[in-house]
This record gives C-alpha cells, structure tokens and sequence, in this order.
C-alpha cells in the first residue's frame, strides 16, 4: 500500500498520466474529426446522386403536374439537357409537359420536341410532331424548314422539295435549298448514269453558281475531262483537297499552267516544277524541301456561318444547316501512305 502512495506521489507518475491523458484525448479528436468527415462526405454523395439521374417516368409525372417548378425551369431543364446531347431526357421532359391539360404553348413545346427526336435520329418520330403541328397552323417556317431537314435525312428528297412551296409562298429564300435537293436527288438516282448526273449537276451549278464542291467532287470522280473542261479555276481553293488527291495521270498541264494556285499546288505535291515559291506557307515549304521528305497537306473543313469544323467535307452544316458553307483550310502532316510503302520496300 505504501509502495503505491509513494508511486502516485512520485512527480514522474504525474509526467506520464499527463502524456497520457494527452495522448486518449489527441486520439479521440483524430478519430471523431476522420468519423464526422466520413459522414459529410456521404451525406454530400447522396445529395449529389439525386441531380446525377434524372426521376423516373412516374416521378416526373408527379413532379411536373405537382407545380412546384414553373414550366419555364423544366424547360430551361429539358434545354440543357439538348445542349448536352442527352436527348433521351430532354424528350422524357417536353412528353410530360405535353400531357398536362391546358397547356398554352403546346405548339411551342411540340416543335422542341420535334427537334430533339430530329437531333437524337428518331426521324419517323420528329416528321409526325411537325406534321401534326402543320396540321394546325400549316404557315409556320420555321416547322417547314425543319420538316425539308427529315425529308432529307430521310432521303425522300420528293417531299423535300414539296416542302419547298409553301416555303415559297411564305417569301422564305429557297433558291439555295431548290438547288441543293435537286442535286442530292441526282446524285441518289439510280436510273441515270454517269454521263447524265454529270450534265444535270453541270446546269445546276451554272443556274446557282453554288454547289462548287459538291458537283466538282463527283465530277473529279466519274469524269476527270468533264472536270477540268468546266473547272472555274477562281474556285480552285474550294476544291484543293480534291485537286490534291486527283490521280497524277488525270491533271491537265494545260489549265494548270495557266492557274498560280494550281502551279503552286502542282509543284508542292511534286508532279511538275511549275513554281519557285508559294505566298501560301504550306505550299511553300513542299516547294522548297526534298521531294523524298514524308510530308503532305491535311484538310478540314470550316463552317462560314457557325464556325464548327469536321476533317470530312460537307454540303450542309449538321450544326446550323447551312449550305454550301464550308471553306477548307489545310496544314502539313506526315505521309503515313508514303512511309509505310517505303518501310515494305526495305524490308525486301
Ligand atoms: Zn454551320
């Protein structure tokens, strides 16, 4: 007994319950800050889980005919759910809307419909909303502009350009359309052969003085004389990737030489020796380098209108729709094609 008062008397006894006091307290602290983290942290998760998926279809219905949101926030909603490419909700959202009664702007919301399922492919679908508006108030353009764009998809090009009509009547410019649905449906016409596309798609042109692409491809194609003969160099730059990959044994030296942008072209990509130089950078420095170095030219295509890119060529603009937009701009890549022939070459 005395041995233990003489213990707890003794000042180092009193040094280590100190340190250990501190030490049961520090680690109670440790652990509950780690515990109250841990609880935030799936308390937030589980806040946030609810804004990662959208409610069900039961949900929505509740949720919509309730009202505790206005129209315009679960439209606002059903927007930036387009914006962000998840159609699949934004049609769930106007379809509940639609089905509330009294709804005062049902067109409005039929025609946004109408647009998602275009935008997510459902066309059969997006052509029965805009109909069934056009049934209604038939001298809307807006719905007509976007019907002649599912036709097209569609590849009816008939009703495509019946759609032009009322069009028409409505005082919309559709010269450009005409010209473009005439030629698509050219081009998809299985009847006429390549003699025949080629003279209706030359008129067609003439007539627009658009189109220069899509006519100069096909023609470069099928019939590389027809091409040359009607080719209006000042519309060279348009062509460039078409005039680029054009077969070494189809150029006409005649008109080429006549042309400063064909002479530069010619010459970067080594057929002829036509120019010194190039004020185009790209041109320039094909002219100047060694035939056997491993470059070439790289397209894309630029939208005039919207300003979207593709590295394919286009005819309309899958963003804003427009047509004959695109201008093509190209830099300097290396020539896998070229390479890779010579890596077989060595290895026999
Ligand atoms: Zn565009």
């Amino acid at each position: 007994m005395d041995m233990f008062f003489i213990g707890f008397r003794d000042p180092l006894f009193s040094i280590i319950v100190f340190f250990a006091i501190i030490f049961i307290v520090t680690f109670f602290s440790y652990w509950w800050g780690r515990y109250k983290q841990g609880q935030d942290s799936k308390h937030l998760d589980k806040f946030l889980q609810q804004f990662r998926a959208l409610p069900s279809k039961d949900e929505l219905k509740v949720l919509i005919s309730s009202g505790e949101l206005s129209q315009k926030s679960w439209l606002l909603l059903a927007n930036s759910y387009y914006k962000n490419g998840e159609y699949e909700k934004s049609i769930e959202i106007y379809n509940e809307i639609l089905n509330i009664e009294k709804n005062s702007d049902t067109k409005e919301i039929m025609f946004l419909l109408g647009k998602t399922y275009f935008k997510a492919g459902f066309l059969e679908r997006s052509k029965q909303i805009f109909l069934e508006i056009l049934k209604r108030e038939p001298r809307t353009p807006e719905v007509l502009h976007y019907l002649l764009l599912v036709y097209e998809y569609m590849r009816d090009y008939r009703s495509a350009l019946e759609v032009l009509e009322p069009l028409d009547e409505l005082k919309e410019d559709i010269a450009l359309d005409s010209a473009y649905l005439h030629a698509l449906e050219i081009l998809n016409n299985n009847q006429l052969g390549e003699e025949q596309k080629s003279k209706k798609l030359l008129a067609i042109h003439k007539d627009s003085g658009a189109l220069t692409y899509m006519v100069f491809e096909y023609l470069f194609r099928v019939n590389h004389e027809v091409a040359w003969h009607n080719l209006d160099t000042s519309k060279a730059k348009l062509l460039a990737e078409v005039l680029w990959k054009c077969d070494a044994k189809a150029l006409n030296l005649d008109i080429i030489s006549q042309n400063s942008f064909l002479r530069e072209l010619y010459t970067a990509r080594g057929d002829y020796e036509l120019a010194q130089q190039s004020e185009i950078f790209e041109f320039d420095m094909l002219i100047g380098v060694e035939k056997r170095v491993d470059a070439t030219l790289s397209f894309e295509y630029i939208c005039d209108k919207c300003k979207s890119s593709s590295p394919f060529a286009f005819h309309r603009c899958s963003y804003c729709h427009a047509i004959d937009s695109a201008h093509v701009e190209w830099s300097l890549s290396r020539d896998y094609s070229r390479s890779f022939s010579e890596e077989n070459n060595s290895f026999q």
